[in-house]
């Protein structure tokens, strides 16, 4: 399934610069959805039990839920500062265009757990980055990172010091 003509470039979203990669006519697509959750979930190495699903608000919740599906793993929200309930622990990070902060529950890994990382884009990989610090300082076992697609022209990939892999590269 040719995933590539379902991602649409936006230029000068939401700066002008940036090409926008948007998945939403992946999305929308039933086929494409299955198989990119399928694709996705096979990258995982096969021997190793993945006990939870972290992504990355908001793109990275919807393939990400459905590979925790697949792969029969919990599923762990990392969100934008204040989103999050209970108690958490924070990382501020660096964009391809800005910076934010991001956090997961304290409670949200237990020391050891085999933990799955997914994201929409891998870009210049500050956003991953912060995310396996905070499941690192939480005691996970990172096993993959794994993204729909990375532009492979702004190294996010060298940012990284785990596992990395991607359905599709730019
Ligand atoms: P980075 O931290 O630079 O690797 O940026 C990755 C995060 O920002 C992901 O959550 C992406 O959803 C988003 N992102 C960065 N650049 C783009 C882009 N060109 N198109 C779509 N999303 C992007």
């Amino acid at each position: 399934m040719n995933l590539e003509k379902l991602i649409r470039d936006i230029p000068d979203f939401p700066k002008p610069g940036i090409i926008f990669k948007d998945i939403t006519p992946l999305l929308a697509n039933s086929e494409a959805l299955v198989y990119c959750a399928d694709q996705l979930a096979a990258l995982s190495p096969d021997r190793i039990k993945i006990d939870k699903v972290i992504s990355i608000e908001a793109r990275g919740f919807i393939l990400g839920s459905m590979i925790a599906e697949r792969l029969a793993a919990g599923f762990i929200p990392v969100r934008k500062k204040g989103k999050l309930p209970s108690e958490v622990i924070s990382k501020s990070y660096g964009l391809e265009y800005g910076e934010d902060i991001l956090e997961i529950h304290k409670d949200a890994i237990k020391p050891g757990d085999n933990i799955l990382i997914h994201d929409d884009v891998l870009a210049t990989g500050g956003t991953a980055n912060a995310v396996c610090q905070l499941v690192t300082e939480l005691g996970g076992n990172i096993v993959q990172c794994n993204f729909i697609m990375e532009l492979g022209f702004l190294n996010g990939k060298e940012k990284l010091n785990c596992n990395v892999a991607s359905l599709l590269s730019y």
